[in-house]
């Protein structure tokens, strides 16, 4: 029997939405776990790629924070081929209309003046800085495929794997570009 081709996933800045569509997929799951391994996914316990790497990376969000930007590298330093998944990886999505108002503005009107918020406050953690600007992931690492849709219909996304899966890699036209 054929090796197992490994598959990590993870999500940056998103609402898990294409997490969601990948598991759309339904009964064809099946046949992803018959060609695939999951090594490590958001609903897995393990959360990030062992450091002997994976086949097939996939990220879904834009890159919001330094924590989003630490686990895009670790992902495309392990992953042989790097998906960018949904339309906030692709171009940046919705979480990139906070670039419109400023960082600061932003998160103002998010945690202190958001109309059922009292006494808010701006959260702050030693550790992780938000950026000045969302963006896009390929503007934090390289992309080899970009699957775009918000979120791409889970056909693109089985499309996208069982090509990987079978080798090759998978040419993106017609049905499965869902640009509304
Ligand atoms: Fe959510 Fe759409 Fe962004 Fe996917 S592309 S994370 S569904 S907002």
């Amino acid at each position: 029997m054929a090796e197992k081709v490994t598959v990590a996933s993870d999500w940056l800045c998103g609402c898990a939405g294409c997490h969601m569509s990948l598991l759309d997929i339904d009964e064809r799951i099946v046949d992803l776990v018959q060609l695939a391994t999951l090594t490590s996914t958001p609903i897995t316990d393990l959360k990030h790629p062992s450091k002997d790497g994976v086949v097939v990376g996939i990220l879904e969000g834009g890159v919001n924070n330094s924590a989003n930007e630490e686990v895009a590298k670790t992902m495309r330093e392990r992953s042989k081929i790097l998906i960018a998944l949904g339309d906030c990886a692709v171009f940046g999505g919705i979480p990139t209309m906070r670039n419109f108002a400023g960082m600061d503005e932003a998160l103002r009107r998010a945690y202190v003046e958001t109309e059922s918020t009292v006494d808010g406050q701006v959260p702050h953690h030693e550790d992780i800085a938000v950026m000045q600007e969302c963006r896009p992931l390929d503007q934090v690492v390289p992309v080899d495929i970009y699957l775009p849709g918000c979120p791409p219909s889970a056909d693109a996304i089985w499309f996208v794997l069982s090509e990987l899966l079978a080798g090759r890699m998978p040419e993106l036209k017609g049905k499965y570009l869902d640009w509304h």
